[in-house]
């Protein structure tokens, strides 16, 4: 008796913790990327826009964002630890600190069945979104970035731009070797598009894979960019939710690091208050489906950026930089929904990475 007493114990403790790991376990993940975003950033933005979604995430942690290399990372090395959960050298992409190519939390996504999409303000052949997809030692070889984005990667849905990484110089690309990667794209059942009205007017219901590519590089900064990062983030958790076994998404606010970069406070503001509007779409879906894992993070932060006056009222800052570049500085995270509370207090970038694994694997 005292035996099947214990033995009844045993198994109700099992099936309690099963349930525990089920309730966390978000089943799709969003994890939304501020390039350059830092704590100074975001308090311009604040400034700027007065509440920002950003607020209605509950859960706030600090990260370190050094690279194997050096105190200050590239958007490369840190997108790297963020998409593999392995540290690796600047300018590196989806490889670890010995050039070992690593998978990234989007590929297994893939592997194990979930919807997969990239939404970005640059071509998708830069830094961040390559880190998600693609593996090479060196973030400037975009060339070779596109052909894995066409040949290899299987995510479901892309939306930014870059289409000239795409196509051969004769038809008014960059590619000197002659392949138009679009085609090949088109070949593996990918929709392609690369006007704002082809993405307004677009019939999702008969799009199995979609790629949507509105420069031939980058977009202009905001407000100039059609569609927004809001609209595009909007479209691809549409498409990506009907997916019974659930998505992983990556979303890039690409140009608050370029506005850093710029030394432009102003560009800065619209760029975050620009950013802030996907976080709120991401949100606001996540809220609806209560099993939608949504984190927001930066890279790194940009241009040693310090607001030294400023106005509520007037909804005004006044920055001072002191670098061009990036800084070492510790970024924050925020999270939302199941497992959001892993991402409290310190750590460190490649506990993105390590986590979305964690939460993939279960
Ligand atoms: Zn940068």
């Amino acid at each position: 008796m005292k035996k099947i007493k214990l033995l009844f114990f045993i198994l109700l403790i099992f099936a309690l913790n099963l349930y525990a790991q089920q309730l966390i376990k978000p089943k799709n993940i969003i994890l939304m990327i501020g390039d350059g975003m830092g704590l100074a950033q975001i308090s311009a933005g604040k400034t700027y826009k007065g509440l920002l979604n950003l607020e209605r995430m509950k859960v706030v942690g600090l990260l370190t964002t050094y690279s194997c290399d050096r105190y200050v990372t590239d958007s490369g090395a840190s997108a790297t630890a963020m998409s593999t959960g392995y540290k690796t050298k600047n300018v590196a992409i989806g490889v670890d600190c010995n050039g070992e190519r690593r998978k990234t939390v989007l590929e297994y996504a893939n592997e194990i069945g979930k919807s997969t999409g990239v939404v970005v303000v640059c071509a998708i052949t830069h830094a961040t979104p390559a880190a998600f997809v693609a593996h090479v030692p060196n973030r400037n070889m975009q060339i070779e970035i596109a052909e894995q984005i066409a040949k290899e990667a299987n995510t479901d849905i892309y939306l930014g731009a870059g289409w000239g990484w795409f196509l051969p110089k004769s038809e008014g690309g960059r590619r000197t070797d002659g392949q138009n990667l679009i085609d090949t794209l088109k070949k593996r059942g990918y929709v392609y598009i690369s006007k704002p009205e082809e993405f307004y007017n677009l019939d999702m219901s008969k799009v199995n894979k979609l790629i949507g590519l509105f420069a031939e590089n980058h977009p202009p900064y905001a407000p100039d960019r059609k569609p927004t990062l809001a609209e595009m983030t909007r479209k691809a958790i549409e498409f990506l939710s009907k997916d019974k076994d659930g998505f992983f998404l990556m979303v890039e606010g690409s140009q608050i690091d370029w506005a850093g970069h710029d030394n432009n406070s102003e560009q800065i503001l619209r760029e975050v208050a620009d950013f802030d509007d996907a976080v709120g779409v991401a949100l606001d879906f996540a809220q609806r489906d209560g099993n939608t894992l949504v984190v927001v993070t930066a890279d790194h932060e940009t241009g040693g950026y310090a607001l030294v006056d400023g106005s509520v009222n007037d909804k005004k800052v006044e920055g001072k930089f002191v670098t061009k570049d990036h800084t070492g500085v510790m970024v924050p995270v925020f999270a939302f929904g199941p497992g959001a509370e892993a991402f409290a207090g310190f750590g460190d970038n490649t506990l993105i990475g390590k986590k979305i694994f964690e939460y993939l694997k279960k």
